[in-house]
């Protein structure tokens, strides 16, 4: 690299979990125990500018607008470490990133995130890395990342120990199934365990966890052949079971975890009175309150309207499946 600063921004969107993700088996090279499936969201989106700059002493991380704390900053710094060990680079980075929803509140922050930082840093230092590549980068830094680097509808197989190069892969592109995803907040600020703590403690401590390591893959393959058959109640129904046993997993761990908040049940309870209507739509969440529902287009006006009057619901996005990470030099 010369003398002059190199620069580049990226966008990539927020994903959600279809099949859910709850579990490592290898936590230093942060390899998921379990296959998970995801629909990449058009709606949350992160925006990340890395600068190589000669001129610093050490590298510079903001988040939102403000100084990253010392935790979010040694995330980001590993990541960027990693990019110069592919570039054998040493300059100092800049940092800028804005997510266009809560961060660390259980809408996949970290998964935009580092999917937009692994592109944008790649990119900034000079190295043009394959989608794969990418992918497997952004995993080593959080799982649900390598899943946004691809649009539509993603896959993340399970991670056997020692495995250095996992990666996702496209299952079908955003324009393959005409879904909305309807997202419900229920509450503000950050959830009360990271995911990273939370799956450990499972691990440890909840009696349920080989079981929920052992059926995990069976949801999984069920999601993969309904999204290919474009088949909304067969993949609303795995989608459910895999949620509600990831929950069981946190919640009977050792201290408790518990994402929900009382309003997280009264908005299920919608959902399920939507479906005694005839309505098919299919609620998940992950670890945090936030109620998130799968429908077919046609529907998505209705269930919006739904949990917009459903008490302790602050707000609703609507997202549809969103396109893979996006480079700007
Ligand atoms: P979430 O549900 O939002 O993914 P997590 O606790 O799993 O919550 O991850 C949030 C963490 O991810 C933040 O505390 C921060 O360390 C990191 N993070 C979130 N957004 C970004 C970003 N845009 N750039 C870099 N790191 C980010």
């Amino acid at each position: 690299m010369s003398g002059r600063p190199h620069e580049a921004s990226a966008r990539a969107c927020a994903n959600i979990a279809l099949a859910k993700y709850w579990g490592k088996s290898d936590v230093k090279r942060n390899l998921p125990a379990v296959p998970s499936i995801s629909m990449t969201l058009d709606q949350l989106v992160t925006e990340t500018r890395v600068r190589f700059d000669p001129s610093l002493d050490a590298d510079n991380v903001r988040l939102d607008g403000r100084r990253a704390s010392t935790e979010e900053a040694a995330r980001v710094v590993a990541m960027l470490d990693r990019v110069r060990r592919q570039a054998r680079l040493q300059t100092r980075a800049r940092v800028s990133s804005h997510n266009h929803f809560p961060t660390a509140a259980g809408l996949a922050s970290s998964a935009s995130g580092f999917a937009a930082l692994a592109a944008a840093a790649s990119a900034a230092a000079g190295l043009r890395q394959s989608a794969r590549r990418l992918s497997a980068l952004a995993r080593a830094s959080s799982a649900s990342a390598a899943r946004s680097i691809f649009g539509g509808f993603v896959e993340l197989p399970a991670g056997k120990r020692g495995d250095a190069d996992l990666a996702a892969r496209q299952l079908a592109p955003p324009g393959h199934w005409n879904l909305r995803l309807i997202v419900a907040q229920t509450a503000t600020g950050p959830k009360k365990v990271g995911s990273t703590e939370g799956m450990e403690r499972s691990r440890k401590t909840s009696p349920y966890y080989t079981t929920w390591i052992g059926q995990a893959p069976k949801w999984a393959r069920t999601i993969k052949r309904a999204i290919k058959d474009r088949d909304l109640d067969a993949l609303g129904l795995a989608m459910e079971q895999s949620t509600l046993a990831f929950h069981c997993c946190a919640i009977t761990s050792t201290p408790s975890i518990v994402y929900w908040a009382p309003q997280t049940l009264t908005a299920l309870d919608t959902v399920r009175g939507l479906r005694e209507r005839g309505v098919s739509a299919w609620a998940t969440m992950d670890a945090g309150p936030h109620v998130k529902t799968l429908c077919d287009a046609s529907d998505a006006a209705r269930v919006r309207q739904a949990l917009d009057r459903t008490a302790g619901v602050t707000r609703t996005w609507v997202t549809k499946p969103g396109p893979g990470v996006e480079v700007h030099s």
